[in-house]
């Protein structure tokens, strides 16, 4: 490109130098900001209000002490993370111990299943909201109890609103009943759409659930394909 300018240039001053011209004039310099770079043009960020807000919900759940049990053996407060406007929000149960050291849900075994799963899916974890009904670890790694999924409801439905997934993938029975006000089974939860506040739902097998039982891998990816169809999306050729 500059070749092909400075060619020009040259052809131009020559056509200039037979016509006659015997100098040209330089132009003074632009006025300053007369002509800005793109660079120095930052578009404002429509999602900036919703993630302040999402930190000043974090920030309120880090001092939490609903739950006395979780509040006294806790680590920190696990409050999950991902993009504003995600295609899926996958929703777990409660933070486990490696969750409960890093700050982050789905870490360890299972996060390593679920991250192969998302990829088979043709999506990465930096592209999905992660979250647990409950944001404190269990002692033991127990399930959490009805109590203490009602005490964190609170956060779990500022999340919902701020975050605002296009669906909502609960992993396993105790996710499933959290935030859809159901008791059934996940086996009887699983295979079907429901309904959160006019958000799709799919419930499946929490992926600690799979690395257990094998036999679970063909439901849980039914259930991803159930998902990625109601996004429009197909998973990549293998
Ligand atoms: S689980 Fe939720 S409600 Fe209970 S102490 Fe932790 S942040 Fe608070």
């Amino acid at each position: 490109m500059a070749e092909s300018l400075q060619s020009q240039l040259r052809k131009h001053l020559a056509a200039l130098t037979a016509a006659g011209v015997e100098f040209v004039p330089v132009a003074p310099p632009a006025p300053a900001g007369l002509f800005r770079s793109s660079a120095s043009e930052s578009a404002p960020d429509p999602d900036a209000d919703r993630r302040r807000q999402l930190q000043v919900v974090a920030t309120d759940a880090a001092k939490c002490d609903r739950c006395p049990a979780l509040f006294s053996t806790r680590t920190q407060v696990v409050f999950g993370g991902g993009p504003v406007s995600p295609d899926i929000l996958f929703l777990g149960d409660a933070p486990w111990a490696d969750d409960d050291r890093d700050g982050q849900p789905f870490r360890g075994e299972a996060g390593a299943l679920l991250d192969k799963i998302l990829a088979a899916m043709g999506l990465s974890r930096a592209e999905v909201y992660l979250t647990t009904a409950i944001k404190c670890r269990p002692p033991r790694n127990r399930p959490p109890t009805a109590d203490e999924c009602g005490h964190c409801r609170g956060y779990l439905d500022r999340q919902l609103e701020l975050i605002r997934p296009r669906a909502v993938c609960c992993l396993g029975e105790t996710a499933a009943r959290a935030l859809l006000g159901v008791s059934g089974g996940i086996r009887t939860l699983r295979g079907q759409t429901h309904d959160h506040a006019g958000t799709p739902v799919v419930c499946t097998h929490h992926p600690q659930e799979v690395i257990q039982n094998a036999a679970l891998k063909r439901p849980v990816w039914d259930d991803m394909l159930r998902l990625l169809k109601l996004l429009g999306r197909v998973p990549p050729a293998k």
